[in-house]
């Protein structure tokens, strides 16, 4: 089959690395390989802690990363996680995690008075206590993208960047003027052909869809900063969030601190800047010190801030939209989620295009879970779920 994906972000890289070895694939990016929300991303990676209700996604994503570490540049760095919670969150996330230890997950509860112990850098004042997830850690997206880029390549896979497409016009299937059963995809430069389309073009997936098919994304704006503590943090230092401050945090390699947040919903994408606020900015130097030892005097490195893609329940739709052909497949809709959810997109777009069945319950990404298409659904921050 001939298979045209559209954005050359995480979820088309995965497309392509899942279709390449038995499929004629070609990918089309406007800008480069992760030019978009991937490029921003903190490579954040806890899927055990998004999909406690779907444990065998769970495991796919983990495996997956485990699997490619070491491939075409590409490292996995495994770090413990922990969700910080207040005591009015603390019992309904405790039996969470008591359901994923039954389950086989390496997931505990900590007391807020454990964590110093075993985390020296982390003093959770005020909190109840934490869950641990001992299979997470960080990815740099950019290389990932990349490494999936080569492996995609070494099957066969063509990219081409520096290409927007304009439109997509589907085959015979919904249009009798149509002269021949291909999908024709319009460039600012010519047009290409296939059997088969992925549309993985971030918030700009809805404007590309044929016809009146529409699924329900809209675009929000979310932010990281980097700072640089008095003593550089040390390699038991964990990953996290703090649901109830609507931050998340990781180590960098060399000791910084990342931390991110600020996820507000944009009218105009386009306009977005790619700076960090002042007001994020000065919330983080606020609330570092508080949590974290040894931040008293921490130095600003920089930030920025990138646009994501929210669905309405949180989670992408990677299936054909209400209405469309089965040749027709969108992966959208990734909620700051997208970098660690990416394992998923390769197999389900596969189960959609063949038929060939997924490796975990794919009706999760079907498109026809939500009644309504449009885009004033209300946002739902992944920081509260
Ligand atoms: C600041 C920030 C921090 C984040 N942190 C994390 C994290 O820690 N962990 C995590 O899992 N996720 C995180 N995310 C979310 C994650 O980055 C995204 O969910 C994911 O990258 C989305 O991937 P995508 O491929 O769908 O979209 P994108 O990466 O946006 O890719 C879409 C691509 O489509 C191309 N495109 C669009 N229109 C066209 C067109 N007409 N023609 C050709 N090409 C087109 C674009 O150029 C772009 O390259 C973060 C996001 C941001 C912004």
């Amino acid at each position: 089959m001939r298979i045209c994906i559209v954005g050359a972000g995480i979820a088309g890289c995965h497309a392509a690395f899942d279709l390449a070895a038995d499929h004629d694939v070609t990918v089309l990016d406007r800008v480069g390989i992760a030019a978009e929300a991937t490029g921003y991303s903190a490579g954040l990676v806890a899927p055990t802690q998004y999909y406690p209700d779907r444990p065998a996604i769970a495991r796919h994503a983990n495996g997956f990363f485990a699997d490619f570490d070491g491939s075409h540049g590409f490292e996995f760095t495994e770090r413990d996680r922990l969700d910080v919670v207040t005591e009015a969150e603390a019992e309904t996330v405790r039996s969470t995690a008591d359901e994923l230890a039954d389950a086989g997950f390496p997931v505990d509860y900590l007391a807020a008075d454990e964590i110093p112990d075993r985390y020296p850098r982390i003093r959770p004042d005020g909190f109840a206590g934490a869950v641990r997830y001992g299979d997470t850690g960080w990815v740099d997206p950019y290389t990932y993208a990349t490494a999936l880029k080569a492996a995609a390549e070494a099957d066969g896979a063509t990219f081409e960047v520096g290409v927007e497409v304009e439109n997509v016009r589907l085959g015979r299937t919904d249009d009798h003027a149509a002269r021949t059963d291909d999908h024709v995809i319009r460039t600012d430069d010519g047009r290409y052909e296939a059997d088969a389309v992925v549309l993985a073009a971030g918030w700009r997936t809805r404007s590309l869809l044929p016809g009146d098919l529409e699924v329900p994304i809209r675009p929000y704006r979310t932010q990281c900063v980097v700072l640089e503590p008095e003593t550089p943090l040390g390699d038991s230092t964990p990953t996290g969030r703090i649901g109830s401050e609507h931050l998340y945090f990781r180590p960098e390699h060399n000791g910084d601190l990342l931390i991110g947040g600020a996820h507000d919903t944009i009218a105009d994408p386009r306009a977005a800047s790619t700076d960090a606020d002042e007001s994020f900015t000065l919330e983080v130097a606020g609330f570092a010190p508080t949590f974290f030892e040894g931040f008293d005097d921490a130095g600003l490195l920089n930030g920025w801030a990138g646009v994501d893609t929210a669905s309405p329940d949180t989670r992408p739709i990677i299936d054909s939209p209400v209405g469309a052909p089965d040749s027709l497949v969108v992966a959208t809709g990734f909620n700051g989620l997208g970098v660690m959810t990416s394992p998923v997109v390769g197999p389900t777009v596969r189960q959609r295009l063949t038929g060939e069945p997924a490796p975990f319950p794919a009706e999760t990404f079907a498109a026809d879970r939500f009644d309504d298409v449009g885009t004033d659904f209300e946002y739902v921050s992944t920081s509260e779920v």
